[in-house]
């Protein structure tokens, strides 16, 4: 049977695109075909950006009240139909159903918090700054804006960005992952039911010439890129260079400092599922597990249980703990740096580089691996995995575990274990990262927070979400107004 070939939703209808090449998306627990995505050429690329400019001449002066009635009308739709978009994720990336739904709730969220926007993007008014002299300040929608996504949340991504460039009266443009692209057809076909005006969302489907149109695009006033960290560098340099607003969050290697004082099985378990749900594939993934003093024995004996009895399989099955990593090169990847890490004097821990899972013996399946790295300058400590393997490092103080997390080039996310405030406090004021977790594994930010990564881990200066999200989408407008009294008149 021939797979189903994937729209671009262009002007308020699905279009067939022009491309020249597809790419098979593929069910990496199974290895099959679930569609086809074009790589959509420049030119598609330009007809978006000029459908999405024509509609930002209305759609921006629709009052932010009318606005945000499309939003919740979508939210009710994306809880109408959170099973499909779920089960998609879970076909086409591999984490099972329940983080898939978890993913999506996060998405709603986002469109929750954007609800806000008549209060959220409010300017400011001084009266009398000089005799008969009133500035203000209004925010402004810039134009049309382009997302960029990665493979490792298909659904939620978008909607770190796209309800609060729409609520402030942007339109936009969606790039999904071309790994991933399936679930933002279910997310557009819900756009279109909620009946958003033509051109305000556009879908353009496509690879890395797709994205360079984008950024190259004189239309295109505002970029939001999520992906990993060379990529993110050049969407940054390039989307700047052409004068463009970019925001680029990019990958990550997060440590987890765990103190003798911490709670051994809470602590297990929330280090557990940082490490290997979603395979490993977070940005917020614990990948180093820094023990401090007397922690080291009981906690590398309590983890590597922990990551034993983790129930691989597909995504779909109740019993699975963990799908499978997104493709054959993946686990290629993630098996070569595991070996690279041996080589350069780790040792295994558990040791889970193949798996095989009856039924699915085609599955792209890791088990969860475990390795004491003994080197933190070795390239296992330094490079992020993206899969599902935890270094162990072992430190005797809490300031040479803050030194160690402070070295790392990335600062999506750090995280420490403990029962002591004073430590938790140090932590938090000391560690060089934009997420900071005190006693819990994946420190993602609610929507009406940032998703504050940095150094390494992101370029620009407004992240997603939240008020970031608003300011980044808007420019302010000030305006100084002189109304002489002698103006005054009395009708
Ligand atoms: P990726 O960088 O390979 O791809 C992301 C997007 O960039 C895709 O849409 C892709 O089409 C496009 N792209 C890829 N190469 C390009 C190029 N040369 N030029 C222009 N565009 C290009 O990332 P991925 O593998 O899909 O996602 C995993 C990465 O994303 C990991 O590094 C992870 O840490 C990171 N990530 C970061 C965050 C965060 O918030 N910081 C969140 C999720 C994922």
């Amino acid at each position: 049977m021939q797979a189903r070939l994937l729209k671009n939703y262009v002007g308020g209808s699905w279009q067939v695109s022009a491309a020249a090449e597809h790419l098979d998306v593929i069910n990496p627990a199974t290895a099959e075909t679930l569609a086809r995505v074009p790589l959509s050429p420049p030119g598609e690329v330009d007809q978006a950006a000029r459908v999405a400019a024509a509609a930002f001449e209305d759609w921006r002066h629709v009052p932010a009240t009318e606005r945000i009635q499309y939003l919740f009308k979508l939210k009710t739709l994306m809880e109408a139909r959170l099973d499909d978009l779920s089960r998609s994720i879970t076909l086409e990336n591999g984490k099972t159903l329940g983080e898939a739904k978890g993913e999506m709730r996060r998405a709603i969220e986002n469109v929750e918090v954007a609800c806000g926007i008549p209060i959220l993007m409010q300017g400011d008014v001084s009266e009398d700054i000089a005799a008969g002299i009133d500035e203000l300040m209004i925010r402004q929608p810039v134009g049309v804006a382009a997302i960029v996504a990665p493979f490792n949340f298909p659904g939620m991504i978008p909607f770190w960005f796209l309800p609060y460039a729409v609520a402030t009266g942007n339109t936009v443009i969606v790039k999904p992952s071309e790994r991933c692209p399936i679930t933002m057809q279910i997310a557009f076909e819900l756009f279109e039911e909620v009946g958003f005006p033509p051109g305000v969302l556009n879908l353009v489907n496509g690879g890395a010439d797709t994205v360079n149109a984008i950024l190259d695009h004189p239309v295109i006033q505002a970029v939001s890129f999520v992906g990993s960290t060379p990529v993110a560098r050049h969407i940054y340099a390039r989307g700047a260079a052409n004068g463009k607003r970019v925001q680029a969050q990019g990958g990550a290697k997060n440590p987890i400092v765990i103190l003798p004082d911490a709670d051994l099985d809470m602590t297990t378990r929330i280090v557990a599922d940082s490490a290997f749900g979603n395979a490993g594939q977070r940005c917020l993934a614990a990948s180093l597990a820094i023990t401090v003093g007397e922690a080291q024995g009981p906690f590398i004996d309590a983890l590597a249980e922990a990551a034993s009895s983790r129930v691989v399989g597909s995504g779909l099955d109740e019993q699975v703990t963990m799908g499978p990593v997104i493709s054959a090169a993946s686990k290629a990847r993630i098996q070569g740096l595991i070996q690279t890490g041996l080589a350069e004097g780790a040792e295994l821990i558990v040791d889970g580089r193949e798996a095989s899972i009856p039924g699915y013996e085609k599955g792209y399946f890791l088990r969860p691996t475990i390795l004491e790295v003994a080197n933190p300058d070795s390239t296992l400590a330094r490079t992020e995995v993206f899969g599902p393997v935890l270094g162990l490092l072992h430190v005797d103080t809490v300031d040479q575990a803050i030194a160690l997390v402070n070295r790392g080039a990335y600062g999506n996310m750090a995280c420490l274990f403990t029962g002591s405030g004073a430590a938790a406090r140090k932590f938090r004021s000391e560690a060089m990262v934009g997420n900071i977790g005190i006693n819990i594994g994946v420190a993602a930010p609610m929507a009406f927070f940032p998703f504050s990564g940095w150094k390494d881990s992101f370029f620009g200066t407004l992240h997603g979400q939240s008020r970031h999200a608003v300011e980044f989408y808007t420019q302010t407008k000030v305006i100084v107004e002189r109304w002489p009294k002698e103006w005054s008149r009395t009708f």
